[in-house]
């Protein structure tokens, strides 16, 4: 497969599928043969934007690629994820939330394992350049807050707050907490929809991490943070503003000398600073990086950055957070 171009399509070309649409058309690695959307008046407006073919038989798109990504509304993914790896042996990024269920989920997970096929899932904030910055350090949370507000937009209100952010924040939250869910608890309001607008969880790890995730879509201003508290490190991350700032106590003269600032750090005859540094943050789409990473993976010189079984537990714990809230408001 490394030898020649792979073709890749776009299912859904919607508000976020254009974006998939206009990174493709531009990748000179690929064959990009065009996309579908049940909607041919949608359709034809993107694929003309970006000459390229709107297909109107989504069966014809499939057969003719290696990889789709799918980016209709999440009610679908299950679906055409399901012919498209059955059917067609073709390889998925799906956007996220993977499925709307664990059961739906599983069984993709089940038919791409038995096709020998890729699943991706679109949780694009683990490519976000802050967090790719932690990268180089030692991450052992003992707790971590992540706060995520969004101020009201239609878009993303017919599923609760937990299933539309908060999943972002659960997704990196099992990534960089190398255990499992131990204990959940869970609260939250409905203010101006029908369904949960502000959701807030505890969640404790089986290796003692403690967690609080907070997600609202009532705020002024848009907050993405997480704040990483362990053994002499603290780190605070600005998804929005794509800012990294570590404090860590250290005794390493590399470290001490390379840092921002440094004070000495009186506790105990050790000679220890504190240091603050502000990693060098990376300049890059993290959605090109996304489908490139697909294209990629297809070919096995990479692995997908989100696979299938890590959507699917991302999934598992928002549906739990969310049950646990509508239980508590009964
Ligand atoms: P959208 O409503 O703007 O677009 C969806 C498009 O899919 C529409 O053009 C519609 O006509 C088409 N469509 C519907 N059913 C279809 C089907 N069965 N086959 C083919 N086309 C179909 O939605 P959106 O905001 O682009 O969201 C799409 C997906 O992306 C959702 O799952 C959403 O959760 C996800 N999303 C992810 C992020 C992220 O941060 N990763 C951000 C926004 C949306």
């Amino acid at each position: 497969m490394n030898s020649k171009k792979i073709n890749i399509g776009v299912i859904g070309s919607g508000h976020l599928g254009q974006y998939h649409v206009k990174h493709y058309k531009s990748m000179n690695n690929i064959n990009f043969l065009g996309l579908h959307d049940s909607n041919p008046e949608r359709g034809n407006e993107i694929a003309k934007k970006y000459e390229t073919k709107y297909f109107e038989n989504v069966f014809n798109l499939m057969e003719a690629c290696d990889g789709v990504s799918i980016v209709t509304p999440t009610e679908s993914h299950y679906d055409v994820a399901k012919i498209a790896l059955n059917e067609f042996g073709c390889n998925v990024f799906i956007e996220k939330p993977i499925t709307e269920t664990i059961s739906q989920a599983d069984d993709l997970i089940d038919h791409a394992q038995k096709n020998n096929l890729i699943i991706q899932v679109g949780h694009i904030e683990r490519l976000n350049p802050a967090l790719k910055a932690l990268e180089k350090y030692d991450i052992n949370p003992k707790f971590i807050d992540i706060q995520r507000l969004a101020p009201y937009t239609v878009r993303g209100t017919d599923v609760p707050v937990v299933l539309d952010l908060m999943i972002h924040d659960i997704d990196i939250l099992l990534s960089l907490v190398k255990s499992k869910v131990k204990s959940i608890h869970a609260s939250g309001v409905s203010i101006l929809t029908n369904s949960v607008d502000i959701a807030h969880a505890r969640i404790r790890f089986e290796n003692g991490t403690v967690s609080s995730v907070t997600a609202s879509r009532v705020a002024k201003d848009k907050v993405r943070k997480i704040k990483i508290f362990q053994d002499n490190l603290y780190s605070t991350i600005d998804l929005l503003l794509e800012q990294t700032e570590v404090y860590n106590i250290t005794k390493d003269p590399n470290i001490i000398e390379n840092a921002l600032q440094a004070e000495p750090f009186p506790i105990d005859n050790e000679k220890k600073y504190i240091v603050y540094e502000k990693p060098k943050i990376k300049n890059y789409d993290s959605l090109r990086e996304e489908l490139n990473n697909f294209v990629n993976s297809i070919l096995r010189i990479e692995n997908p950055i989100v696979n299938g079984i890590e959507a699917r537990n991302a999934l598992e714990v928002v549906i739990k957070i969310n049950e646990m809230i509508l239980e508590d408001l009964k």
